[in-house]
């Protein structure tokens, strides 16, 4: 059988690039080595992180959230089990739905470990060793990342007491004490899992502040509110160690200004330092298929790498690594391959931390505005001033706007608060139409909301908000 696209991983990028693809006509074949579909995201990222960010945050607010709005109950119980139980059905009917989609689109899935041969030719080889040839006219690399280490360090991950992201959603008890290395998305949305269900969380960062690329503001605010959900935050440190020990293992870091080392035990330690692109075994040094300097596959403006036939999308290409930049770069890879004029709009990606509050941003970032000598305007509104999000309590955090100076065109939205992650998408839909902050200003919202707040922050960059 002859294909038009092998689809070399089933993530968000090869999946929603084969659908899509068989959606315009072309026969599509799916190589995948994990036992079920969805890539990282759905097995072992978003989807069970947020299945456990869900739970343990209805666990903290049964704890600690209800009292004040005059709902007494008693001391809510622990069933860990069965909040791993919630995570796996949750992986189970998501992975599930890619089989079904598959299926509905008349896609051939194969299980097996993918190798380019040559252009038009790849080779899957099952866990029993059979080999089988498909031949293509054109194949898409999506085959994502895997877990960085800590650069310079040697680290063992066990997976039990040195744990990657892969075991931060799966283990058997809550630690005493959980020890993050790396402040960053990953490390912060885990901890604050781990904080919920009991653990003294401790985070080691390198930088100066969390959450690394987000607005500087933005990520005070986040410290702050991650220390008053009790969790202790170090950084400017710089991890030279992470050992075993008899009771469970210890990070040593030092300040990164000078100063003497210290020495953190706990229980377990998470590494969630990063991730790296995953080609390992693809078979694209023989295949002739660069990669860049930082082991991502090459390509061009249309996802084309150096080799005819060849192209690459979603966290083993450059750019953010993100499911949904993954997923809008599989839907334009194959109206390109389609013959059709595929684009993705790299300065319109939001991005979400799913603590609680969130934190979500898109756009440019006040840092970025600086560094890039732009004249731009800044409009903030707290939620401490919004009736909805003073009627649930939820009054931490703010909404920022950044917008040309001269045009009042938006370049950049970030919310700290409740439901930022669902409300950033008003802000990315404005900015994908070029809109300033007067035309979201002068946008009727339904009251009492807290997307007014997003409304509030838009009327302060261009004028005065009103509640304040
Ligand atoms: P992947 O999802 O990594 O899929 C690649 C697939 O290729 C894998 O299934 C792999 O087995 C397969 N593969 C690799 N090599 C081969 C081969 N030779 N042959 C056959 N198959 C192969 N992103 C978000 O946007 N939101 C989130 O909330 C979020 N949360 C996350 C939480 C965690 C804990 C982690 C680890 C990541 C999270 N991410 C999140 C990131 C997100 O998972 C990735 O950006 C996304 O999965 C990238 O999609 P992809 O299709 O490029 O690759």
């Amino acid at each position: 059988m002859a294909y038009d696209l092998v689809v070399i991983g089933s993530g968000p990028g090869g999946y929603v690039c084969a659908v899509k693809a068989a959606q315009l006509g072309l026969k599509v074949a799916v190589v995948e080595k994990r036992a079920t579909y969805g890539g990282t995201c759905l097995n072992i990222g978003c989807i069970p992180s947020k299945a456990l960010l869900h739970a343990s945050e209805m666990f903290a607010h049964a704890a600690h959230g209800m009292d004040a709005l005059g709902v007494e109950v008693s001391a809510p119980k622990l069933n860990l089990e069965k909040m791993m139980a919630h995570k796996d059905a949750t992986v189970k009917s998501n992975v599930d739905g890619v089989s079904f989609l598959f299926k509905k689109n008349k896609i051939d899935g194969f299980i097996g470990t993918g190798k380019i041969v040559s252009a038009g030719k790849v080779t899957v080889t099952g866990d029993d060793g059979k080999v089988q040839e498909l031949e293509t006219k054109n194949i898409v690399i999506a085959t994502g990342s895997d877990v960085a280490g800590i650069p310079g360090v040697n680290v063992e991950i066990d997976e039990k007491v040195i744990i990657s992201s892969t075991g931060g959603i799966a283990l058997e008890k809550v630690p005493q004490h959980l020890i993050v290395v790396g402040g960053g998305v990953i490390g912060m949305e885990l901890g604050s899992v781990w904080s919920r269900l009991g653990a003294k969380v401790t985070v080691v960062e390198y930088l100066d502040k969390l959450l690394g690329g987000m607005d500087g503001e933005v990520s005070k605010q986040f410290q702050r509110m991650m220390v008053k959900q009790g969790m202790d935050i170090r950084t400017d440190a710089k991890v030279t160690g992470v050992e075993k020990t008899a009771t469970g293992a210890k990070v040593t870091y030092e300040p990164v200004k000078g100063g003497e080392a210290q020495t953190l035990e706990a229980d377990v330690v998470l590494i969630s330092t990063g991730r790296k692109p995953y080609t390992a075994g693809l078979g694209l040094e023989e295949a002739g298929v660069k990669l860049d300097n930082r082991g991502r596959v090459e390509i061009d403006g249309h996802f084309k790498t150096n080799v005819e036939g060849i192209y690459a999308i979603g966290d083993v290409v450059k750019g953010p690594m993100l499911a949904h930049k993954a997923e809008d770069e599989g839907v334009a890879m194959a109206e390109i391959l389609a013959g059709q004029h595929g684009h993705v709009n790299y300065d319109v990606i939001p991005s979400v931390v799913y603590t609680q509050p969130e934190v979500a941003s898109v756009g440019k970032t006040e840092e970025e505005l600086k560094a890039a000598g732009i004249a731009y305007k800044v409009g903030k509104f707290p939620f401490t001033a919004n009736g909805r999000a003073r009627a649930m309590l939820a009054t931490d955090g703010f909404v920022k706007f950044l917008a040309d100076k001269d045009t009042d065109r938006v370049l950049g939205g970030h919310i700290v608060g409740f439901g930022a992650g669902e409300m950033i998408h008003e802000i990315a839909v404005l900015m994908e139409f070029g809109g300033s902050s007067e035309d979201l200003g002068r946008t009727c919202h339904a009251h009492p909301t807290m997307s007014e707040a997003v409304k509030e922050a838009a009327l302060a960059t261009f004028f005065k908000p009103i509640h304040m």
